[in-house]
This record gives C-alpha cells, sequence and structure tokens, in this order.
C-alpha cells in the first residue's frame, strides 16, 4: 500500500474531520494532528513540518490527485499563517 493509499484511507475515515492524529499530508508522518477548523480549510501540527493549514479548494486538489502534496510548499503569508498549497 503507498502512502497516498494509506492517506485516501484515513482521509475516508475522517470524512467529517474530528480532530486526532493522522499521516502528515506533506512528509507522511504519522504522529501528526488535524485540529478542529471551523472554516473551509485544515489546519495540521506535524512534528517535523510544525502547523500548517490547507485551504478546501487545495486539499480537494490533493484529493482528486492533481496536486502532490508532498512535493506542495509551506508558504508564509502576511499574518504570519503557514499554508501548504
Ligand atoms: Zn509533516
Amino acid at each position: 500500500m503507498t502512502r497516498l493509499q494509506l492517506q485516501r484511507d484515513v482521509e475516508a475515515a475522517m470524512k467529517d474531520k474530528p480532530p486526532g492524529p493522522v499521516l502528515c499530508l506533506h512528509c507522511g508522518n504519522d504522529k501528526a494532528e488535524r485540529l478542529p477548523s471551523p472554516g473551509d480549510y485544515s489546519d495540521y501540527r506535524c512534528p517535523t513540518c510544525g502547523e500548517y493549514r490547507v485551504a478546501g479548494a487545495q486539499e480537494r486538489c490533493f484529493d482528486a490527485d492533481t496536486a502532490d502534496p508532498r512535493k506542495a510548499q509551506i508558504v508564509i503569508d502576511a499574518n504570519g499563517q503557514r499554508w501548504l498549497e
């Protein structure tokens, strides 16, 4: 099973986004957490990557395989928010 397939299974099991341990989208670290987030985005906390946010549209690209989260970059915006994009 590839990491991406494993990630998909995790995602499928977490459709309604409860907080808890997940695989880091970016590095695959299995100690990452998805934090509760009220908007169309998800916040992740990873021991390797730190905290970062993924916009809903970007997440759907990852889900649809039109973007590879492992090749995505963490970008810091003007507010200091870190985004995986
Ligand atoms: Zn990571």
